[in-house]
């Protein structure tokens, strides 16, 4: 059908229907019907009012609009920038040298861009742990972006460019978040990171979350920046919370993952992330022996994109990588492996709900909000036989996949493509923000930033009993350090 007017309900009809409920039911040849922003009904063969218009979801999946509980979508007009980073060359880029280069349009264009990014692949909440936030006005750049896009956004207030225990005293910040929080059109999270100094100063910040009513997001077990120092502080501190989300948690002892646990927190897993950054071992193998709440996330888009399929994809894969692995160490061969798709597809839905302490979202059933995904790709030879749903949401199924979005009810996506999106009007912020920084920064540290130096491997050749011939494998091998 041509794209759906607003205001009629609209029936997905006759797809396989992941309703991620308590049973994890599945209907095949299942019918969602929205009325308003709310679903109506799931079921098969569905009654609809008069006037409901009809999507054709046969040989699709219909499910939940997936979740990502932590993005850092200011950074999202750096699309790919920092491929090759290291966490540390991440942290000198941002943190350290360019990221108060940023100016409030430039947040606002890569929240904008970010913004849609999600929506285009199935994700219709986003966490934009948004901590490039100097000053409140950059705030209202990041907040009206979010609500100039059609999907579901937490504004996760932060700064790296001060102090938490700044930032959060400053009145002009508390009054920002007081009214936005009021206005009740975006989520709020204040955003933050504990250090571990014993001397705890991230407790005021604390403080003002509670009084404010907000809950508190923040990077933990983080190789070389946040430890288990940081979580002892939180825990005697009584800071750690059912609503904090601890992003992701790659490098903490068991003892911090039972405070965690405890404690009733989630952690929010951002695998792809951890693999290449280096925050820690994508965490899932450990989090999910503690019966820790799990959510899914994509970080920041100077690496990824805001694609949770691949979420899912390299999760299963860490995680079932790492069971391996420790079982070879033993001696021992995995047969049954313990993560499952179907848990991925929970984490990437019911999983954020949770995180978020949101009971009306990450499940298709009466009375839960709207917000629908189908897959569905006539064109796409990866789009039959489905078999095994879970498996083919978490391995077959990506973003060019996704066929229709519907986020409150609204159709944000239709047959493939986005509705009112102004892509041209987001690339030229995007252009500009670009064309800012690049000049600002001049050419030559432009790209020495984009391409950071290789590790010296030393003029040693590597030791190799099989080097006997006058073939030098050192020579195009990379036995010095170079690929070319
Ligand atoms: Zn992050």
């Amino acid at each position: 059908m041509s794209t759906p007017e607003p205001g009629r309900p609209i029936v997905l009809r006759g797809g396989t229907v992941l309703t991620m409920d308590d049973a994890h039911t599945v209907l095949t040849r299942g019918d969602v019907l929205v009325v308003g922003d709310r679903i109506a009904a799931v079921g098969t063969d569905l009654d609809v009012p008069e006037g409901t218009q009809e999507v054709d979801a046969t040989g699709g999946i219909v499910m939940p609009g997936m979740i990502d509980t932590h993005r850092h979508m200011w950074q999202t007009a750096m699309r790919g920038y920092g491929a090759d980073w290291s966490l540390t060359q991440y942290f000198v880029w941002y943190y350290l040298e360019h990221g108060k280069t940023f100016r409030p349009e430039d947040v606002h264009a890569g929240n904008l861009l970010s913004a849609w990014e999600g929506l285009e692949a199935g994700v219709t909440t986003t966490v934009d742990w948004s901590h490039g936030l100097q000053t409140v006005d950059h705030a209202e750049a990041a907040a009206d972006a979010l609500l100039a896009v059609p999907g579901r956004f937490v504004l996760a207030y932060g700064n790296i460019q001060a102090g938490p225990w700044e930032w959060t005293a400053d009145p002009a910040v508390q009054a920002f978040l007081t009214r936005r929080r009021d206005e009740g059109k975006l989520g709020l999270q204040l955003a933050f990171d504990v250090t571990g100094d014993p001397a705890f100063p991230e407790k005021a910040a604390f403080e003002v979350a509670r009084e404010l009513g907000l809950p508190v997001t923040t990077h933990a077990g983080v190789w070389g920046a946040t430890s288990d120092a940081s979580i002892q502080l939180m825990h005697d501190g009584g800071f750690m919370t059912p609503e904090t989300v601890y992003v992701h948690a790659a490098s903490l002892s068991t003892d911090s993952y039972h405070r965690i646990a405890a404690t009733g927190g989630s952690i929010s897993v951002s695998t792809e992330s951890e693999q290449s950054a280096g925050q820690g071992y994508p965490p899932t193998w450990q989090v999910r022996q503690h019966h820790i709440p799990v959510s899914l996330s994509m970080d920041t888009s100077v690496w990824w994109s805001a694609d949770l399929f691949s979420a899912m994809r390299t999760t299963l894969g860490a995680d079932r990588s790492r069971e391996h692995l420790e079982a070879h160490v033993e001696g021992n061969t995995v047969t049954q492996l313990s993560l499952r798709a179907e848990q991925v597809v929970d984490w990437a839905t019911r999983g954020g709900a949770k995180a978020l302490g949101r009971d009306d979202l990450g499940t298709l059933a009466p009375g839960m909000k709207a917000d629908v995904v189908l897959l569905k790709n006539e064109d796409s030879p990866v789009s039959f036989p489905v078999l095994n749903p879970y498996g083919h949401v978490a391995f077959q199924a990506q973003r060019g996949d996704v066929h229709t979005v519907l986020v409150d009810g609204r159709v944000v996506k239709s047959d493939g493509k986005l509705v009112g999106a102004d892509l041209r009007a987001v690339r030229s912020q995007v252009d500009a923000t670009v064309e800012h920084l690049r000049t600002t920064m001049g050419e030559e540290t432009w790209q020495a930033g984009m391409n950071p130096a290789m590790p010296e491997a030393g003029a040693a050749v590597l030791d190799n009993p099989y080097t006997y011939t006058e073939y030098k494998s050192e020579d195009t091998h990379g036995a010095r350090g170079s690929l070319f």
